[in-house]
């Protein structure tokens, strides 16, 4: 069968691991930002995505790169 080019975006994370997936500062949940084919700052050319944290107080945001979420906090990057 000849490989057809799927229109429908794979998702950048999958539903299941992003379910698993929390803020490793205040385990609050992480909300998912797509960043393919979106403008980006130059501090997010590299990445495909990013993953905030919910809480209002952290708010820290985790870079997706490759598909891969890097759950570090900021100072252990
Ligand atoms: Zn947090």
């Amino acid at each position: 069968m000849p490989k057809k080019t799927v229109k429908k975006k794979k998702p950048l994370v999958d539903k299941a691991l992003l379910d698993i997936l929390a803020c490793p500062v205040c385990k609050a949940d992480v909300k998912l930002v797509d960043l393919r084919g979106k403008k980006k700052s130059s501090k997010e050319k590299k990445w495909d995505g990013k993953l905030v944290c919910k809480s209002k107080k952290c708010g820290i945001i985790y870079p997706i790169e490759d598909g891969i979420p890097i759950m570090l906090p900021p100072e252990l990057r």
